[in-house]
């Protein structure tokens, strides 16, 4: 168990995402979040935020155990969401009060450690390492990939980042 100090557990992150992928018998993209969620006991809504919201791309109500998701944004970018909101579910259930909104803005450059995890987390779920790999041994392009795993061409950029510094 981490204490809060501050620091992104990148390790934890990767083992609790590999257990979910074996016990939804994930084996192939696209990885659907939504499924995953309602498997795991969560309701995932697409709505109309009001005008206040208009620049969030999502958030998770912890107690209802709802994920809610901005109707506006593209398939791929709710996916992502959803994943993203799935890790704060998995990983922060025991950090309640530091929990942030999802803001509708590119991903990467966060600072809260807890928003790097779920991103972490977001991007490993939807582009698991092996068929990442699988991709790229057959050169397939960084937009190729992202277009087979049906995100958006930054995650499939951010997960070959983040392969290369293991
Ligand atoms: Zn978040």
């Amino acid at each position: 168990m981490t204490c809060g100090d501050g620091r992104a557990d990148y390790k934890r992150v990767k083992e609790v995402v590999s257990g979910i992928i074996d016990n939804n018998f994930i084996t192939q993209p696209p990885v659907n979040a939504k499924k995953i969620a309602e498997n795991s006991g969560l309701v995932v809504l697409f709505v109309d935020f009001p005008e206040k919201l208009a620049e969030v791309a999502g958030f998770l109500d912890f107690q209802s155990k709802t994920i809610y998701v901005n109707s506006d944004d593209e398939p791929f970018r709710q996916n992502f969401t959803i994943a993203h909101e799935l890790g704060h579910w998995f990983l922060h259930k025991n950090r309640v009060s530091e929990y942030q909104l999802l803001m509708r803005k590119p991903i990467g450059g966060e600072t809260s450690p807890l928003e790097k995890e779920a991103n972490f987390f977001a991007a490993s779920l939807l582009v698991p390492a092996d068929m990442l790999l699988n991709c790229r041994l057959q050169n397939m392009s960084n937009s190729d990939i992202a277009k087979k795993f049906k995100v958006t061409k930054a995650v499939i950029d951010l997960r070959i980042a983040d392969e290369q510094k293991a």
